[in-house]
């Protein structure tokens, strides 16, 4: 595995391997690995010739309350476990290779940027949006690989890639769990003992919900207070939303149907978690009486 920092460096590596007809998957991340990271990295591996793995932890995703200074970073580690992986190169450019001084241009993804945990992350998406096209620019990868986990980033960035014609294809890698369902995420880490015993209730939660639309319930008022007074009554989480939209176009969805997406975020004590589930219900049929 190679660990590059210069873009140039990089450019000149992967126009050889382009030269020789192979195929380039590639993984953006902010580091901190856990095995969804390692799960899309091996997806990487499995499709395509070539897999670059990107350390980012971008400043313009970040608001200014958020913990961007605080982000775990470890790139001793990191490297490591993305050497046992059989990653071929790691790319980890500094702030100054990114944004040099003057930097003007940004990305905005319009309307699906503002919903969900855009309501509550202004500049979020932008700052995601913004970096994964200049990560685009320089990798032109073949595939890009994207974890379910972070649904609205999924949506904004499918969007991005198909108004802005990037020759890619997107995909997406199911979300990696600790056994007791809680999703992984760097984030994890900062959770007090307490917080990481009940935090696996989201999962919970969001599992009664697919089992209830699943059975017939297709009202989205009942199944997001369903999905709330779980949490309420389960944990000390403070919920700062719960969700049912549709899977792509991240519209509200009154009533369950077709490519639903259920999506949440919640706090534990400073720690805030996002999860979700995607459910496919088929239109229902129209009975003529
Ligand atoms: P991050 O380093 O958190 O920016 O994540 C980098 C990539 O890994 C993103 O595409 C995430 O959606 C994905 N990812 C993060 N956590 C998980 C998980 N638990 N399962 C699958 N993919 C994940």
């Amino acid at each position: 595995m190679r660990i590059i920092t210069s873009i140039t460096q990089l450019r000149k590596v992967l126009n050889q391997v382009r030269r020789k007809g192979k195929t380039i998957g590639f993984v953006p991340t902010m580091g901190y690995f856990h095995e969804g990271h390692l799960s899309l990295m091996r997806q990487a591996k499995r499709d395509t010739d070539l897999c670059v793995v990107s350390i980012y932890v971008n400043p313009a995703q970040f608001g200014p309350q958020e913990d961007f200074k605080k982000y775990p970073r470890d790139l001793k580690r990191d490297s490591s476990m993305a050497r046992k992986e059989n990653v071929d190169i790691l790319f980890v450019p500094s702030d100054n290779v990114i944004y040099s001084e003057g930097y003007l241009t940004y990305i905005d993804v319009e309307k699906i940027s503002q919903w969900l945990c855009g309501r509550f992350r202004p500049g979020h998406f932008k700052g995601v949006a913004t970096i994964v096209a200049k990560l685009l620019n320089i990798v032109w990868p073949d595939v890009l690989y994207l974890g379910q986990k972070d649904a609205q980033q999924v949506a904004v960035l499918k969007a991005m890639v198909r108004d802005l014609n990037f020759p890619l294809k997107v995909k997406v890698v199911a979300t990696k769990r600790e056994a007791d369902g809680l999703a992984m995420s760097s984030r994890n880490k900062y959770l007090l003992s307490d917080h990481r015993r009940q935090a696996p209730v989201l999962y919970r939660a969001l599992q009664q919900a697919r089992r209830m639309v699943k059975s017939g319930e297709h009202s989205s008022a009942k199944i997001k207070a369903m999905i709330q007074s779980m949490i309420k009554h389960q944990s000390s989480g403070k919920i700062q939303y719960v969700a049912c939209v549709h899977t792509d176009t991240l519209q509200e969805l009154k009533t369950l149907e077709g490519k639903i997406l259920i999506a949440l975020a919640v706090f534990f004590g400073k720690t805030r978690l996002i999860d979700n589930v995607v459910i496919r219900l088929h239109a229902r049929k129209q009975h003529k009486s």
